[in-house]
């Protein structure tokens, strides 16, 4: 039975929600706590997608001189590691899941194919989509809003270190403003830290809505589903 508001939804992790305070690699009391909260919603019959990130391992050129395309590359493999860490604790759980990925990897997952990602979901599997969209010079938040397109999700479930989206950076201002709803345009216009322009584009153009909340709430991916207030919600 689903008692949720929405019926499939993406969620996209970075690769830092997996770090923790260390800011690197996989912190697996905190992919346990995420995957707690994965299968509760799981349980409640809300069908889930998940993209995450991979800035605990590796991001783009991170500084150096590189073939930004090799770079990226490294990047697409590194939410790969992060799509089994999940993956593996989710199982640990006793939740179905899946690992699609876009770069094909047919020993460890399987690739990408959206109807069988679909017939994944419709059977209750959790289905981790790794390798972003497969292609260079683009980032997980596109590769969110882009499965999240094809899969029908009604929203996507932006869960990061902060509470919402704020009109200045909260750490450095104190006087900063969160937004409780934003349109996608205002968020163009006015350079806002949602998701990089060409995925909140692939969202306005789709009308995905986004929900941006804090991750380390331990309820808040339930609060979400449930439609209840949290976070920012553009739309
Ligand atoms: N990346 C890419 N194409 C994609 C998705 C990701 O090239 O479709 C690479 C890119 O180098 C990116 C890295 O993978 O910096 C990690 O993804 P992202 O920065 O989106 O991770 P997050 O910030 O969510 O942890």
């Amino acid at each position: 039975m689903n008692n949720g508001k929405y019926k499939r939804v993406m969620l996209k992790l970075s690769g830092e929600a997996l770090s923790g305070p260390k800011g690197y690699g996989i912190d697996f009391d905190i992919v346990k706590s995420i995957s707690e909260q994965i299968k509760e919603i799981a349980e409640m019959g809300i069908e889930c997608g998940i993209v995450i990130g991979a800035g605990n391992i590796w991001r783009g050129r991170n500084g150096s001189d590189m073939d930004r395309t090799t770079a990226d590359y490294m990047g697409m493999m590194a939410t790969c590691i992060n799509a089994l860490a999940m993956q593996d604790s989710l199982e640990s759980m006793g939740v179905q899941t899946r690992v699609q990925t876009a770069i094909e990897m047919r020993e460890v997952a399987e690739p990408f194919i959206r109807r069988r990602a679909m017939r994944h979901l419709e059977k209750g599997r959790v289905v981790i989509f790794a390798s972003g969209t497969g292609n260079p010079y683009f980032s997980t938040d596109t590769a969110a809003a882009l499965r999240a397109a094809e899969i029908e999700a009604d929203i996507i479930l932006l869960a990061k270190n902060v509470d919402g989206v704020y009109d200045k950076d909260p750490n450095k201002y104190d006087d900063a403003k969160k937004f409780d709803s934003l349109r996608y345009i205002e968020v163009l216009e006015k350079g806002l830290q949602v998701m990089d322009s060409t995925a909140t584009s692939l969202c306005m153009d789709n009308e995905i809505p986004i929900l941006v909340f804090a991750l380390e709430k331990p309820d808040n991916i339930k609060l979400a589903v449930q439609g209840e207030q949290i976070g920012t919600l553009v739309k």
